[in-house]
């Protein structure tokens, strides 16, 4: 593909480039570099991630958030040898949007205050708090509806590219009003906060996540599973929420919750939007056939 427009982009950033370590333009959702060459056609293409060596994608992607917020957003992140600042701004083209990553080494002009003998692996673990926060729930812990945003997509271009399926599970908690309206808001949320916990210790596989949707629902995401998989992983921690006390100080108490599965096939090609308002069309028939259950 000839493209001319962004050609002229990068003729711009010669201006610029001095003051980086590295710039580069991507496209974050299919997670390429892109490389134009001389004659303005689209060279070889080149995984953005494989610059931090780490072997996978980037948990925390802002060039994904930029991409789909249109707006810039900037990070700290670190490769095997280095602590990068990065910053990441989408431009619109006239056929599609693509996003322009200006990478600043960090590592000798930052100074932070690190204590402890291992310094570098605590300011790891730092760097992975502070990117974490973007995209976990600060009540539950576990992911939060941005994540969700970011990953999906993600997770459904790979079930495609690697010709699997994909499962969700939307999990809303049984009559969560008369627990706050019981107990007050406090334990309303440490009963988020258990649930959740459950929900996410019961996953099984190293891709599978759980994310916060928003109020009381919860949303499972579970990639290579197929329908049946999903149903019997929706079955097993059904029962799992039924039977964990929520442990809230003095308070022992129960709840439930109702699930709505769904999946796609490699096939069908359905989109995110898709994917979840099965879920939620399914979950809504769990609520209406007595809650405690699981419809698929
Ligand atoms: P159903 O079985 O039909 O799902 O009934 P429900 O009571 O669970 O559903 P409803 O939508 O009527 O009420 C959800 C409640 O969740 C209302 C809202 O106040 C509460 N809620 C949402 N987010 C939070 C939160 O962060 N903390 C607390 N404590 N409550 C929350
Ligand atoms: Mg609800
Ligand atoms: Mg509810």
């Amino acid at each position: 593909m000839y493209e001319s427009d962004l050609q002229e982009v990068i003729s711009k950033l010669n201006i610029i480039i001095g003051a980086y370590d590295k710039v580069r333009i991507v496209d974050p959702v299919n997670k390429q570099v892109i490389n134009l060459r001389d004659n303005g056609t689209e060279g070889a293409p080149e995984q953005c991630f494989a610059f931090w060596k780490k072997g996978q994608v980037c948990e925390n992607c802002i060039s994904m958030k930029a991409y789909r917020e249109n707006d810039t957003f900037i990070k700290m992140e670190y490769s095997e040898e280095d602590i990068y600042l990065v910053t990441a701004f989408p431009i619109e083209l006239t056929n599609r949007t693509v996003v322009l990553e200006l990478m600043k080494k960090a590592t000798d002009n930052i100074s932070i205050n690190v204590n402890g003998d291992d310094a570098s692996s605590n300011f790891n673990a730092l760097l992975n708090n502070l990117n974490n926060r973007a995209i976990k729930d600060s009540l539950t812990g576990i992911y939060n509806r941005r994540y969700i945003n970011e990953k999906l997509p993600l997770d459904l271009i790979n079930a495609s590219l690697s010709d699997s399926s994909i499962s969700v599970i939307m999990v809303d908690i049984d009559f969560f009003k008369n627990v706050n309206d019981t107990y007050g808001h406090l334990i309303g949320d440490c009963t988020l906060k258990s649930i959740a916990n459950t929900l996410n210790r019961n996953l099984k596989r190293d891709n599978d996540w759980v994310a916060r949707y928003g109020g009381e629902e919860f949303l499972i995401c579970l990639p290579g599973a197929h329908l049946e998989n999903a149903k019997e992983m929706a079955e097993l921690i059904r029962k799992k929420v039924e039977s964990t006390p929520i442990d809230c100080g003095d308070l022992e108490f129960f709840v439930t919750a109702s699930f709505g599965v769904s999946s796609v096939t490699p096939k069908s090609g359905a989109s995110i939007t898709l994917l979840i308002e099965e879920a939620d069309k399914k979950l809504y028939e769990a609520k209406r056939n007595g809650r405690n259950r699981v419809e698929a």
